[in-house]
């Protein structure tokens, strides 16, 4: 049967090997015992219910709360070969008779059904005269009333498997907490032995949160090294989504917003372009996600911090979904923090009790120095046991400086003893920075010997410092309302017994030097980009999303290791039978011209050895590629030339420029500017403006040129005025 279950995911599926846990649960299905899967978002749960689909004779019915997602696995599985279906309110009376002839026919293997259309009499009737051999329910935490997302309907599924008695259940879910994973169990009537819990941790989801100090310009400067990537972007509010789409769309990304203001077609539609690769990015509140599938969502950016870790680790859940390395930043500014306490407090008091809960635990996970899957697993009961994942900010930071901040504890933890441990963290600030609030002044607190004496720090500075002495255990907060508390070890820092050593804002988290992140494989950017077009004809003629035909993965494969021939084509991830039948030739012809253009030889596919004509590891050659291409402009080549021999856009040549320059090389700064098309009357006005504004940032620019100038032409500027190493001051003379 295991054999079986293997051969399957070869020749179906184009997979060569299973993930963890994914054997052992097929293998527990087909031996016909009630399973539940356990298992983060992307973490391959469809599999271990549709391989047994295909080893079973009857039919295998899919309970699934999302009809876009149903349809989603119908297009995909089409694809594959496999005859699935779905009965729901979308099809016409036709198509509707015409499943049902098939389902009767015994010619389908897998049939997704809304838990109430499973529910209603006509589906009963139909089914009870099938042999049903498996029901499958996604989404399980659905059935729990404290699951985040419970559905009535679902509950009733319990009765449902009484009227199939020879149909095992297999329920699967990416909740993890314990009482849900006990109110599925019960409720669907499961044995103990039969469960199996996955890993949370995401290993190719790298993990990175920065002060966020001017979000805009952060976001751009993101977004510039990421260029022609598929992303979402969340924000806090409908207007803060509708205000970043603009300047995005100004600056001429291709975007789209997501909220609940939008009509619900606009929302679908945004949704759509999105999947179908016709628009790269979404700005959107929490609203987006739910019901997408889209596997090559490269970045998730929180623009603002989200309501807790739960959220957070969903959200970034959304993207790497193919297994490819994925990044995902998040703009931590104290500001969003006061903006989440103020909707807490608008609730009612046990619910403050637990929304303040989870604040703090996301508040510990955004300040920690330890490797970040410590308390993001921790949360979900799970412990990271290695040292270093190297695929956070942390691991990746060289050696933060940690610095004696003993004085500032100590003034900042008797500050807390004097008001007699009754205050909060921002009235402690206030006191410290002498501030000449009315809370002050009520409390006297003026009069205090500590008042006035931090005030060399900034509020934001001391904030920081607080939530360290917190961490550090120097002192408690109170869960509920946020009262300070001293503890043991605040005595000992007052007598000088212990030293504190941490950060001070400013001086490290903002220019925490990165090693760079480890990427896959190199792979020949230009071919993918021939493959991918072709992928988009064949998609849009099907009427499915570009990953339907082909997952990044597969084309990113493709473009390593040069298949040429049928047989090597198996050998690439995602090409199954069926596929290679289908559109096999199709890829081969452009990858057999592409070697012959560039004059590559055929060698056998190998993916245990390196692919061939790329370096490796990657690291160097991306580093490679930007100092070539300034050496190459430094030897005397114009940007057009250099665009013709990389084969890249004007904008993704200005970018590796300033990355050379910011590599601390000097570039020759003539020719710079006969790139802009900018008219040279107001040449002038720009180079003030950077001169006034700096060049750290290109947003305080972009709005004191009032939009005037687009991004890609202030990067040309700024590129200018850095290489002229202090001249635009000359020039402004
Ligand atoms: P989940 O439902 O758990 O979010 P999916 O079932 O959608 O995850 O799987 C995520 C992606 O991983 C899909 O593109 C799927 O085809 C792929 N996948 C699943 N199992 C394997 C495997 N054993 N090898 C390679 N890819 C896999
Ligand atoms: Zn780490």
């Amino acid at each position: 049967m295991t054999n079986k279950a293997k051969s399957i995911l070869g020749e179906v599926f184009g997979y060569s090997e299973f993930r963890s846990h994914q054997k052992k649960i097929i293998e527990n299905v087909i031996n016909k015992k009630d399973t539940l899967v356990i298992m983060p978002t992307g973490g391959g749960k469809s599999l271990c219910y549709q391989i047994p689909a295909l080893i079973f004779k009857g039919l295998t019915v899919v309970v699934s709360p999302l009809i876009s997602l149903m349809k989603d696995q119908v297009e995909q599985l089409s694809e594959l070969g496999v005859s699935a279906l779905f009965l729901n309110s979308t099809l016409s009376g036709e198509e509707y008779s015409r499943n049902v002839e098939l389902l009767k026919k015994n010619e389908v293997k897998l049939l997704y059904l809304a838990p109430e259309n499973l529910l209603s009499q006509r589906t009963l009737s139909l089914l009870s005269s099938l042999q049903i051999d498996c029901l499958a329910i996604d989404e399980a935490h659905c059935i729990s009333e404290w699951g985040h997302d419970f559905r009535p309907e679902y509950r009733k599924l319990a009765d449902v498997r009484s009227r199939f008695p020879s149909a095992t259940c297999i329920a699967l879910t990416a909740t993890a907490t314990q009482r849900v994973r006990e109110d599925i169990k019960s409720s669907l009537g499961f044995d103990v032995s039969n469960e199996f819990i996955a890993s949370f941790d995401r290993q190719n989801l790298y993990l990175h949160i920065t002060p966020k100090n001017k979000p805009v310009a952060q976001t751009m400067d993101f977004l510039s090294n990421h260029l022609g990537e598929s992303g979402i972007i969340y924000c806090f509010s409908r207007r803060q989504v509708d205000s970043l789409y603009e300047v995005l769309e100004d600056s001429g990304y291709s975007v789209r917003p997501y909220h609940a203001g939008l009509s619900d077609k606009e929302r679908a539609d945004n949704q759509d372009l999105f999947i179908k690769d016709d628009v790269q990015i979404i700005v959107a509140t929490i609203a987006f996600g739910m019901g997408i599938n889209k596997p090559n969502v490269r970045f998730v950016i929180h623009f603002d911090l989200p309501k807790n870790i739960e959220t957070y680790y969903q959200e970034i859940g959304r993207a790497g979904r193919d297994g490819l390395k994925a990044y995902c930043l998040l703009l931590f500014g104290y500001g969003d923090i006061q903006k989440i306490k103020y909707f807490i407090n608008q609730k009612s008091e046990d619910e403050q009790r637990t929304a303040n809960i989870h604040l703090n635990a996301l508040l510990q996970f955004t300040e920690t120095e330890i490797c970040r899957r410590r308390p993001l697993l921790a949360y979900f009961g799970e412990e990271y046991h290695a040292d270093k994942c190297n695929m956070c900010d942390n691991c990746l930071a060289e050696d933060k400086k940690l610095v004696d901040i003993t004085i500032l504890a100590q003034k900042f933890l008797s500050c807390v003893k004097r008001t007699d441990e009754m205050f909060g963290i921002n009235h402690i600030i206030d006191i410290l920075r002498g501030s000449q609030s009315q809370k002050i002044c009520n409390f006297e607190h003026e009069k205090l010997s500590t008042y006035g004496i931090g005030k060399e720090y900034t509020r934001k500075q001391w904030f920081h410092l607080a939530r360290q002495f917190i961490n550090k255990g120097l002192m408690i907060q109170d869960a509920k309302y946020g009262g300070l508390k001293l503890t043991d070890r605040s005595y000992d820092v007052f007598k000088g017994k212990e030293a504190v050593f941490g950060m001070i804002e400013e001086e490290h988290i903002l220019h925490v030097k990165k090693k760079e992140m480890e990427t896959e494989y190199d792979y020949d950017r230009v071919l993918f980009e021939k493959l991918r077009i072709m992928r988009k004809e064949l998609a849009d003629n099907a009427g499915v999303p570009p990953y339907v035909i082909f997952s990044d993965k597969t084309l990113i494969e493709m473009s390593a290791f040069y298949p040429r021939s049928e047989e090597s084509l198996l050998h690439i991830h995602g090409v199954g039978a069926v596929k290679h039948k289908k559109y096999g030739a199709c890829f081969l012809d452009i990858i057999d011209s592409h070697c012959k253009e560039h004059r590559i030889e055929i060698q056998p596919v190998n993916k245990q050895k390196v692919p061939p004509h790329m370096p490796q590891p990657s690291r160097k050659s991306e580093k490679k590629r930007y100092m070539i291409i300034g050496e190459t402009y430094n030897m005397g080549k114009s940007v057009d030339q250099i665009m013709e021999m990389f084969n890249i856009k004007k904008v993704t040549a200005i970018d590796h420029l300033y990355n050379y320059l910011q590599s601390g090389q000097t570039l020759r700064s003539d020719g710079i500017l006969e790139i802009s098309e900018v008219s040279s009357d107001q040449h002038r006005i720009i180079l003030e403006t950077f001169h006034k504004f700096g060049t750290e940032f290109l947003k305080p620019v972009f709005d004191a040129l009032e939009g005037r100038v687009s991004y890609d032409e202030l990067k040309i500027f700024r590129l200018y005025c850095i290489s002229m190493d202090n001249t635009s001051r000359d020039f402004i003379q």
